[in-house]
């Protein structure tokens, strides 16, 4: 797992800057179709009030993938936004004192002195990358009959043919 922490003893009380590079195969991913170009980059906004760390910014990457309806090979920058906060100790203890000033920030607990960021940057670029990636919005995808990609022209197969083969699926099911 790549490291990717914040040391608080090179933390600053009040606000800082974090910007970092990080290699992805570093992250482990395990989609094998998810191919990246380039490192992902990292530009953070730290703040930090005594051990509570709130970290926000934005993680910006380009990956290479395949169209699901057209198999069309294409590139995207994927810019996802980072809002976390860091507590110290653990989870049981601060139940009951803890509050969550802003909505939609989540909150880690971390030990000692470091915080790893690894596993939650592989996280947030999973969660961002979507199950079903298209070329283009309104991609036609291929024919299911003979393969012929839709986007550059009609291939006239009968529908029916299809709607037949939906029929039996249903008779199975
Ligand atoms: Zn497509
Ligand atoms: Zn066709």
């Amino acid at each position: 797992m790549v490291e990717v922490k914040l040391d608080l003893r090179e933390i600053k009380e009040g606000e800082s800057r974090k910007t970092f590079v990080i290699d992805p195969s570093q992250l482990e991913f395990p989609q094998e179709e998810l191919t990246f170009q380039g490192g992902i980059q990292g530009d953070l906004i730290l703040s930090r009030r005594g051990r509570e760390i709130t970290v926000k910014g934005q993680i910006a990457f380009r990956a290479n993938f395949s169209c699901s309806r057209c198999l069309l090979p294409c590139k995207k920058t994927f810019t996802e936004e980072i809002s976390m906060r860091y507590l110290k100790g653990s989870p049981k203890l601060l139940s009951g004192e803890s509050e969550i000033t802003e909505e939609n920030l989540s909150t880690n607990f971390y030990e000692g002195n470091v915080i790893e960021m690894g596993g939650v940057l592989r996280d947030i670029i999973l969660l961002s990358y979507p199950v079903k990636h298209l070329c283009k919005e309104g991609c036609k995808g291929l024919c299911q009959n003979c393969g012929q990609d839709l986007n550059e022209r009609d291939c006239g197969c009968p529908l029916a043919e299809i709607d037949s083969g939906w029929k039996e699926l249903k008779e199975i099911a």
